[in-house]
């Protein structure tokens, strides 16, 4: 089979259909620029109970190149993250929230250092200006225990990262574990320059 030259950009999606459609569109438009029609969005609708799957069916309609997947029910964003890994086709895929909490202006840097050599490329908070006091607290304790107990370095990371395709095959067909921990996941692989 010929390999892949499409980039593939995973949204897990739970109850989001007030900003779906401006997220598709927005990643859609950088994808465009950077890699013309070789790109696919995969919206996974991780059982929303509003009109999130109904949006991204339309959006669908319009533009084949973005595709919904609707699971059951709510089985949590790491299940969302490995159902859209295991469909995904691209020879890099790229995995980032709906809300738009991550910038997907970087996407372009990320394809950069993917094409430069890089497996993985994860995308690291420089600053939680944004986060409550709360969220900085819970996220300090929740990634400095991970980082302890794991021997892996999740601190200041998010899941918005790039995976080349031998690293998407690993997770898909590799990793035993039900539970995931995606970004503690990528950490543990090694194979990032940055
Ligand atoms: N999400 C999901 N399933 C869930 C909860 C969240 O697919 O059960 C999605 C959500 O729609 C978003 C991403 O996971 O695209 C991150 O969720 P959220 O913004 O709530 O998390 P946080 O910003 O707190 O990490
Ligand atoms: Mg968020």
């Amino acid at each position: 089979m010929k390999p892949s030259t499409v980039i593939s950009v995973i949204i897990p999606a739970h109850n989001e259909s007030q900003g779906i459609e401006v997220a598709v569109k927005q990643i859609a438009e950088i994808l465009t620029e950077c890699v013309d029609n070789a790109w696919e969005i995969i919206v996974v609708d991780d059982g929303s109970s509003d009109d999130t799957y109904q949006k991204v069916c339309t959006l669908s309609q319009v533009d084949a190149r973005i595709k919904g997947i609707a699971l059951s029910r709510n089985f949590g964003k790491e299940n969302a993250l490995l159902a859209g890994l295991d469909y995904a086709t691209g020879a890099a895929v790229i995995t980032l929230d709906a809300d738009l909490q991550y910038p997907p202006s970087f996407i372009p840097e990320m394809l950069d250092k993917w094409r430069a050599g890089a497996k993985i490329v994860h995308a690291v908070k420089r600053s939680r200006a944004k986060d409550s006091a709360w969220q900085k607290f819970t996220a300090y304790c929740i990634n400095h225990l991970i980082s302890g107990l794991g021997g892996i370095n999740v601190k200041n990371s998010s899941d918005f990262k790039l995976l080349d395709r031998e690293i998407v095959d690993i997770f898909t067909h590799q990793l035993p574990e039900k539970q995931r921990f995606f970004r503690g996941l990528t950490s543990w692989l090694g194979l990032h320059l940055f």
